[in-house]
């Protein structure tokens, strides 16, 4: 995985983990994205929150997801909104709904942005940008490696 340079790490604007999400960002440094699933409800959500968002319910388990995503929708930033971002430009942000079921907004990699397209299938990626900080992003599933042909599919 690509890692930004210390000295652009402090230029790009990094999530703080608090008391509520560092179970969260720990899995995310261990690979995983982890999900809240509500006992009462059965709502998955992804961003861990205190109570279950469409319940109210405190009853919330913590679940890894499978890692499994669509694109849902997507956008293809040519113009960095800073310098922090300028190297990165052309790059492609994605809203991706997991198999799970909840939307959450990433970003692209290990393609060309201008290769995302509508209903993609996505696997995560956990891109450790700092010591204490992995970012949830998604790669192609299907990348043809090494000029191997797929196999093909039985009938
Ligand atoms: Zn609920």
């Amino acid at each position: 995985m690509k890692r930004i340079a210390p000295e652009r790490s402090h230029e790009q604007p990094l999530p703080t983990p608090d008391a509520d999400s560092q179970a969260y960002w720990q899995a995310l440094r261990d690979g995983r994205l982890l999900l809240q699933h509500c006992a009462w409800c059965n709502n998955v959500q992804v961003y861990h929150q205190a109570i279950c968002r469409k319940c109210g319910s405190t009853a919330l388990e913590h679940r890894p997801a499978s890692g499994y995503a669509t694109v849902y929708s997507f956008s293809v930033v040519h113009r960095a909104p800073g310098p922090a971002f300028k190297e990165d430009a052309p790059y492609a942000v994605l809203l991706v709904e997991l198999d799970e079921g909840p939307r959450m907004i990433s970003s692209f990699v290990g393609g060309k942005p201008e290769d995302v397209a509508f209903g993609m299938r996505l696997r995560l990626v956990c891109d450790s940008v700092t010591e204490e900080i992995s970012l949830p992003r998604f790669t192609p599933i299907n990348v043809e490696t090494g000029g191997q042909s797929r196999p093909r599919e039985e009938t």
